[in-house]
């Protein structure tokens, strides 16, 4: 079968033919239709990041995937042949607590794997095959955007690590200035408009920061949810001096997320979720003021990586509530599709204003069933 390989740690992407995976007992063979292309590809594919299964010379690349069943193994219940189907990225190591009880997103070996990043091959290519632990499956309504389930289950459990800090604090009925939390969330990539998506869904007043002007995607996007776009590329005082409850960090720039602890409120939570380049030089910060106001503020920088299956789950509840609450407006993030002859301009080159590009494997056509919607 056709697919796109890496061969860490040397830089470079391939088309390749590959054997197809047997469909193993236990086991569902999925037809791949759609894969998100992100950062961490793009880390692949130049070296700094990812690792090929033990024995094998490549890694097939793409974690953020959509597919569906093809072919069920005899006694797997709970699929069926045409079922929409996305598999979550990161396999437990199997030995720690975490893991054990399918919370590998904190595993504390770091033995896990990761398909299409580390150590387990990954979705963009025709077939794989998956057990049903690892499937989630996709209500049809939900097939425009449910490329976009990976990132978003990421999203889900950052936010979700914030509000458990944020709720340390007793809730105040009645407050008026308690009464609307507010966040702010830098970067609007896919995973700073999908956390601005689901902070407006979750009642947060927001507002995400960019570089740009209002002339994006990005920012079209933010007015039909509700939240403000500011452009910080003269610096952060377009925010003025607010402050926020809630901070998503979704750029990995080292000097931004420093400028962030500064936009802390009292007992404010910072999120980092972006990943930083270890080989960046050393920042120079005010270490004594930052770690004091910190401590003074109640205030916490919480890391945030992965996400276990539950956020998938809450993830698909959220793509159901934003198609109710913003028709039409999440399926706008996937700005780019192509088709997978064009696997390199899409994973080399990244069109300006584009939130999500997304590779077509196959069209839909070629994989669904007769008679299934
Ligand atoms: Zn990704
Ligand atoms: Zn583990």
């Amino acid at each position: 079968m056709r697919a796109i390989l890496v061969r860490p740690p040397a830089a470079g992407v391939e088309l390749g033919d590959v054997p197809l995976p047997a469909l193993s007992p236990g086991s569902v063979r999925v037809g791949v239709l759609e894969c998100g292309v992100c950062g961490t590809d793009h880390d692949i594919m130049s070296g700094r990041y990812g690792k090929a299964p033990s024995g094998d010379p490549y890694l097939v690349l793409g974690h953020e995937n959509l597919g569906r069943v093809l072919e069920v193994a005899s006694g797997v219940t709970g699929f069926v042949r045409g079922d929409l189907v996305v598999a979550t990225v990161r396999r437990g190591c199997g030995r720690c607590r975490f893991c054990r009880t399918n919370r590998s997103d904190f595993c504390e070996t770091g033995l896990y794997t990761e398909r299409g990043i580390s150590g387990a091959h990954g979705f963009m290519a025709d077939e794989y095959v998956e057990i049903p632990e690892y499937l989630v499956r996709v209500p049809p309504s939900l097939r425009p955007v449910a490329v976009l389930l990976e990132p978003l289950s990421v999203v889900e459990k950052a936010v979700f690590q914030g509000q458990r800090v944020l709720d340390r604090k007793e809730p105040t009925p009645g407050d008026p200035k308690t009464a609307t939390p507010t966040a702010l969330v830098a970067g609007t990539g896919a995973i700073g408009m999908l956390a601005t998506f689901v902070l407006r869904v979750r009642g947060y007043e927001v507002v995400a920061i960019d570089r740009h002007g209002e002339e994006t995607l990005a920012a079209t996007l933010l007015g039909l949810v509700g939240a403000r776009h500011a452009n910080v590329a003269g610096g952060m005082q377009a925010l003025g001096d607010q402050t926020f409850d809630l901070v998503i960090e979704a750029t990995g720039s080292v000097a931004l997320d420093f400028s962030l602890i500064d936009r802390l409120g009292p007992n404010g939570v910072l999120v980092l979720t972006g990943i930083p380049d270890a080989g960046e030089p050393p920042a120079s910060v005010a270490g004594g003021a930052l770690l004091r106001d910190l401590v003074l503020g109640n205030q916490a920088i919480v890391g945030s990586v992965n996400a276990n299956r539950t956020y998938f789950e809450s993830g698909l509840r959220d793509l159901t509530v934003f198609e109710e609450r913003w028709p039409g407006a999440a399926p706008r993030m996937v700005s780019a599709r192509r088709p997978f002859e064009e696997y390199r301009t899409v994973l080399t080159s990244r069109t300006p204003g584009t939130i999500k590009s997304v590779l077509t494997v196959r069209p839909d056509g070629a994989l669904a069933p007769p008679g299934s919607p």
